[in-house]
């Protein structure tokens, strides 16, 4: 199957500097197979980029895909009573339909608003999986473990690890994951670290979030949750730190070695005060740090552009300064960095001939886009999600104006209403 995109304002996110070119793009199969200024090959089927802006899907790095149900459910709340009161206690009700509808609707909205990679973390995987393959995004995958919650994962882990993980064309890679230092023992950590060695597989986990983290963990062992984290052995293995909030220069120094990186989830820490991860000192620190959103439940979109808009402006006023971070650094955190930090840099995050076909094109002949006086300084302080016209994964068009290919979108609202009918009453 040979895809031709016709008439693309080009922004490949490959250079130091915003720079759009006007270029044909070939697909051949997955893979990007030609960019030049004129392509006349034929392709089974060509779309007329119109001189839209056409640049790599968003990848985002940290999602609980499940909890699409809890959108503006107990909203408002500290992290510790939201979790504890409001969302565990449905959490335990959740059955088959519940997984896989409420995911469906996180991998529509994610591909609605330009992501075409997510990263995962849940329990009850085998529906999650389900729904990300029938969505077609590409995933990382993560199942879950808590001191309570420990069950048949380990060997699930393994068992999707070695059916993914060793396929060179799959869209979906597992990872093993723990909660948070908070839900998780030593014994359970351990645990977790063993199983990912053993399977060769990353670690996706919360770090970092809450000041009641920092204190409770200080207060049993007597140390940072970093140093906890190290000291068991986590980051002898690639990482996904998520949040990353409270960390100390002593911290600082010791992520400088890890493999992977922060997964900073701007909307999630202001909407639950958790704080202010310091994302210039983490990258002039060389540590990578990619952009997520976290569940629905507390970020109320999966919209990364509003996440990258939120990124910005709450460095440039942690720093007290708006030349902290630049608008095409925001885009390199959303796109490039965030592939690094997942591990898949060389598959996705540019648009460049051999890479992955995940590409999206943005309308800009909208008001938010006039005058166009600078890309960078628009996609990520003037547009939104509704401004991506076509979604491709993988060198398939998932989303063309706005329509899903192979999506039922209001089958997948109608179920997860039900749902939330049957569980939030
Ligand atoms: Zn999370």
């Amino acid at each position: 199957m040979k895809l031709l995109l016709k008439n693309a304002r080009l922004l490949d996110m490959v250079g130091m500097f915003p720079e759009i070119k006007e270029r044909d793009i070939l697909i051949d199969g997955n893979k990007i197979a030609e960019i030049s200024q004129v392509i006349n090959e034929s392709a089974d089927k060509i779309i007329d980029c119109n001189k839209n802006i056409v640049m790599p899907g968003f990848v985002n790095t940290h999602n609980h895909l499940a909890m699409s149900i809890f959108r503006g459910y107990k909203d408002d709340k500290s992290l510790m009573d939201w979790l504890n009161n409001a969302i565990f206690p449905i959490e335990d009700k959740f059955i088959d339909e519940d997984f896989y509808w409420n995911s469906y609707e996180s991998c529509l909205e994610l591909l609605q608003t330009g992501t075409t990679t997510c990263n995962d973390m849940y329990f009850g995987m085998k529906n999650i999986v389900k729904a990300i393959e029938d969505s077609k995004i590409r995933s990382v995958v993560s199942w879950c473990i808590t001191d309570n919650s420990i069950g048949s994962k380990p060997e699930e882990t393994i068992e999707y690890s070695e059916k993914f993980n060793n396929d060179k064309n799959s869209k979906i890679k597992v990872f093993a994951s723990f909660h948070a230092p908070y839900t998780c023992s030593p014994d359970t950590i351990k645990l977790v670290v063993d199983l990912a060695k053993k399977a060769n597989i990353g670690i996706h986990t919360h770090l970092s979030e809450t000041i009641d983290e920092e204190n409770e963990i200080k207060e049993k062992y007597g140390k940072t949750p970093t140093e906890y984290l190290r000291d068991l052995g986590v980051f002898d293995v690639p990482v996904i730190l998520a949040h990353g909030i409270h960390f100390s220069p002593s911290d600082i120094e010791i992520l400088k070695s890890i493999k992977g990186g922060i997964s900073h989830n701007p909307i999630s820490n202001c909407k639950l005060a958790s704080g202010i991860c310091d994302v210039v000192n983490l990258r002039n620190n060389g540590i990578k740090v990619g952009i997520g959103t976290d569940g629905t439940g507390s970020t109320s979109t999966l919209d990364m552009f509003e996440e990258m808009k939120t990124t910005a402006f709450l460095q440039k006023i942690n720093n007290m300064n708006p030349e902290a971070i630049k608008a095409y650094d925001i885009l390199k955190m959303a796109t490039i960095e965030g592939a690094e930090v997942l591990g898949l840099q060389d598959e996705i995050g540019t648009i460049e001939i051999g890479k992955k076909a995940d590409i999206i094109i943005i309308d800009t002949s909208g008001l938010r886009f006039t005058p166009e006086n600078d890309i960078a300084t628009t996609l990520v302080y003037s547009a939104n999600g509704s401004d991506v016209l076509t979604t491709i994964v993988d060198g398939e068009v998932l989303m063309e104006n706005r329509k899903f290919l192979y999506s039922d979108e209001e089958l997948v609202k109608k179920k997860v209403k039900e749902n939330s009918k049957r569980l939030l009453k």
